[in-house]
């Protein structure tokens, strides 16, 4: 007998459970301590998996309990958040998906794994692969953006960078792809409500990237809080059973979200904890997350026939794998041997991915890179350091972040600083100090956007202007600005829907929140250090009432015509969003031409790009297919294909695709964004 059949084999019910339960240690962040009660629990085996303790020491000291002190020896699994790192905070996922780059996107969660292991972890809630097509959504921030194909490209990445080439690498932690499935389409963008849609749409926008997950070799998956046509996923045996493992064929340990076996009571699909836990148990959730459901209701469900001793074995038998796959079953101590804080290697990695997510929207006469050298810097987020890391910042130390004020001093520019007025409140007692500012200055630079808590889990918006009196500041900078460039820094997690203020400025950069090296990043990109090269991962929209807006709608029998009124269109606004999927500038001037296509499957796609700029930069081009299909209509674009290219001034050169070869009618777009006014096109 194996080492995992022998252990079920002596295993008591509790011990069973303990396997399949995680909860949080005292809150890592104040401090790592593990209270009494669950170090008791840890002793007799009835706790088996941990979530939010990390350290050196903490993590230690904990495993030791477990493996020297119960019954068993049986090693805890201790997992954190790395949402967008661990130690070295890196842009927040959205504004790294807009960096179009799977290397990138692999280092970054290189660097976080190490720094997890270092920290004594051995698993990351994380690669979110949630598609969201809504801004409301404060998790937006967490995820690929609108597009399945992105969202795969980045499962794929990011499981290569956590997981390494093997689980049992001292440097690896086993990722979890989360929140199957669905979540980003909640009603109307609110948190944690339900969610409904056709198999379809299902299939086509919001699996595909946790099918790439699963081909990755991702080692666990956690479905979403949520319900999905009616039935919550923790319970869900349609899409756990018989999608999940049956059709992609998982075989990996499933997590329950946070508390989510016991919400299936507030779901109403379970009348007690016994039902609740027997639904999830039975669906394939094998650890219960923070609701104590399967301790507790597990024994019940079992006198009911509700569950079988053979369910609770096969989940066990999974989670023991996971722990086996890690190697801690031979080595318990083997991560967390040094937590490592960050390095001045992964401030550099922060800092260059940091400036390649930052999306230039707009710059008109070329008003950026920055030729003035005084600035006047202004507004809540300019000095604002700790803000800088978004949601879910890790274990990242706010002190560890540099904000704009530190960044462009540093770069040698000669800034006076004000706030003006807070992000949120409503307090302009401050504004004339700003306004003050401009007089003497030859450029103005205005730092607006959200506070970092704003977007992330339970931060839904309705209103995506700029929070507090941030808009009265702006309009007064505007006023007073009297000719002087003013560059707006936006600050988000989100798009937001500020047409008005990008109607005003003359130049602006879409920040996101860029992470720990945010002011420098930051820097390098105003003063043309950097040429800008980030591209929007998502549709910004001109007004909230045209969300949800993405690029891959399908075309409607009455497309919009200007010429007639009864086509599809808003009275009071366009059609088209602000800044469409994949736009953003760059300090270049591209010209693409030569589009052509070389026979065979897969084809081979080709197009020429021409820098005419002054300015060394890289151009991000995109392929898009438009199929159609016999009495079934497709979406407008559908992405096929990303690709980058850096050119010097006067420089050249080919981006290559290759695609499938799609069967039908089909015709393909290439373009630096999803606008077809900007597109070469060839049918096929
Ligand atoms: C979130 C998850 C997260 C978990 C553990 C939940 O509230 O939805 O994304 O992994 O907490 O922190």
């Amino acid at each position: 007998m194996g080492r995992i059949d022998s252990l079920i084999a002596e295993m008591t019910l509790a011990e069973k459970l303990g396997q399949l339960t995680m909860t949080a240690a005292d809150y890592a962040v104040t401090g790592p301590l593990i209270t009494p009660l669950s170090e008791d629990a840890i002793r007799s085996g009835t706790i088996g998996n941990l979530l939010n303790l990390y350290g050196v020491e903490a993590t230690r000291r904990i495993q030791k309990i477990a493996v020297e002190e119960s019954r068993l020896h049986i090693p805890l699994l201790l997992g954190f958040d790395a949402i967008h790192g661990q130690r070295t905070v890196f842009p927040i996922p959205l504004a790294e998906a807009g960096l179009f780059d799977p290397v990138a996107w692999e280092a970054t969660a290189r660097v976080a794994a190490e720094e997890c292991a270092g920290d004594g972890l051995h698993m990351t809630f994380a690669p979110m692969l949630d598609v969201s097509r809504d801004p409301r959504w404060g998790r937006i921030a967490e995820g690929p953006g609108e597009d399945p194909f992105v969202g795969s490209a980045i499962a794929r990445a990011k499981i290569r960078g956590f997981q390494s080439s093997s689980l049992a690498d001292v440097g690896a932690v086993a990722a979890c792809a989360k929140h199957y499935v669905a979540y980003g389409a909640v009603t109307a963008g609110r948190e944690y409500a339900s969610t409904d849609m056709s198999e379809g749409m299902l299939r086509e926008v919001y699996l595909p990237p946790f099918r790439a997950a699963v081909e990755a070799g991702v080692a666990s998956i956690m479905p979403a809080f949520t319900d999905l046509n009616g039935v919550p996923l923790t319970a869900s045996v349609f899409l756990l059973q018989e999608v999940l493992r049956g059709e992609l064929g998982f075989e990996g340990v499933i997590v329950s979200d946070y508390h989510a076996v016991a919400e299936l009571l507030n779901h109403g699909v379970a009348g007690d904890l016994a039902e609740a836990a027997a639904l999830a148990l039975k669906a394939g959730v094998d650890i219960d997350m923070m609701s104590d459901a399967y301790r507790l209701g597990l024994p019940v469900a079992l006198e009911r026939n509700l569950v079988t001793m053979d369910d609770i074995d096969a989940a066990v038998r999974r989670v023991l794998s996971l722990k086996e796959r890690l190697d801690l079953f031979q080595d318990p101590y083997r991560r967390g041997r040094a937590d490592t804080g960050t390095t001045a290697q992964s401030r550099a990695l922060a800092r260059d991915v940091g400036a390649r997510s930052l999306v230039l929207l707009k710059n008109d006469r070329s008003t950026l890179p920055l030729a003035a050298r005084k600035i006047a810097l202004i507004g809540p987020l300019a000095d604002a350091g700790s803000e800088m890391r978004g949601p879910w910042g890790g274990a990242g130390r706010p002190e560890d972040c540099v904000g704009v004020l530190q960044g462009l001093t540093e770069a040698g520019l000669d800034v006076r600083h004000a706030p003006g007025v807070p992000i949120e409140e409503n307090d302009v007692s401050g504004l004339a100090a700003a306004l003050a500012l401009c007089a003497d200055a030859d450029a103005i630079i205005l730092c607006l956007g959200e506070a970092l808590l704003m977007s992330g889990e339970a931060a839904s918006r309705a209103h995506l202007g700029l929070p507090g009196r941030q808009q009265d500041l702006a309009d007064a900078v505007f006023e007073k600005a009297a000719g002087k460039p003013v560059i707006v820094v936006l600050f988000s997690g989100r798009p937001l829907a500020v047409t008005e203020v990008v109607s005003r400025a003359d130049a602006v950069l879409a920040a996101w929140f860029p992470g720990c090296e945010a002011g420098h990043a930051i820097a390098d990109v105003l003063t043309g250090k950097v040429s800008p090269s980030g591209r929007t991962p998502v549709s910004w929209p001109r007004a909230v009432g045209q969300i949800p807006i993405f690029f891959g709608e399908r075309p409607s029998g009455r497309p919009f015509n200007p010429a007639d009124h009864f086509t599809s269109h808003y009275s009071d606004v366009e059609n088209t969003p602000l800044f469409p999927f994949g736009h953003g500038l760059t300090y270049g001037d591209f010209k693409l031409s030569n589009l052509r296509i070389e026979p065979g499957d897969p084809l081979t796609v080709k197009v020429d790009v021409a820098n005419h700029g002054a300015h060394a930069a890289e151009e991000t081009v995109f392929l898009f297919l438009n199929q159609k299909k016999p009495g079934v209509t497709r979406p407008l674009l559908e992405l096929k294909g990303f690709g980058k290219i850096a050119l010097g001034p006067a420089d050249q050169g080919t981006v290559t695709f290759t695609l499938p070869a799609p069967t039908g009618r089909a015709e393909l777009f290439v373009g630096p964004n999803a606008d077809f006014r900007s597109m070469l096109s060839l049918s096929l």
